[in-house]
Formats: structure tokens, sequence, C-alpha cells
């Protein structure tokens, strides 16, 4: 469950990030061009100020990257 910083009530999770005039969704990849794709972006917003955070649903591929730096 998300909460909104500013309102501290619940968010509306699992929307989708799109851009305007296309069904494209925003992915999420390292610095450079022929990246792997880590993810893709998801929101939520909060129904009373309309705050919008995003997140990437599934943080496998991003654990991953974590125990590679280390
Ligand atoms: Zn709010």
């Amino acid at each position: 469950m998300r909460e909104c910083i500013r309102c501290n009530i619940e968010m509306v999770e699992d929307l989708d990030v799109k851009v305007e005039g296309g069904a494209y969704g925003v992915k999420v990849t390292q610095q450079g061009i022929f990246k792997e794709n880590l993810g893709k972006l998801k929101c939520a917003v909060c129904p009373e100020c309309g705050y919008t955070e995003t997140y990437v649903q599934d943080t496998s591929k991003i654990k991953k990257l974590v125990l590679n730096n280390k």
C-alpha cells in the first residue's frame, strides 16, 4: 500500500505511465543505448491532491544490479 506523502491517505496504485498519443509505456534502463529493460514504470496517484509517484513493480532486475555492484 502506498500513502501520499502529503495527505497520508491511500493512493490508487498500478496505473500505467504512457506517452500521450501512443500505447507506449516508459521503461527503466541503465544508462546507454542498448541496455536491458529493467522494468516497466508504473504510477500511483493520490485521489485527493493528484500527487503522482512512479515505481517499478517487479524489482528483481534492480535487485540483481545491486548484487552485481557489490
Ligand atoms: Zn495527496
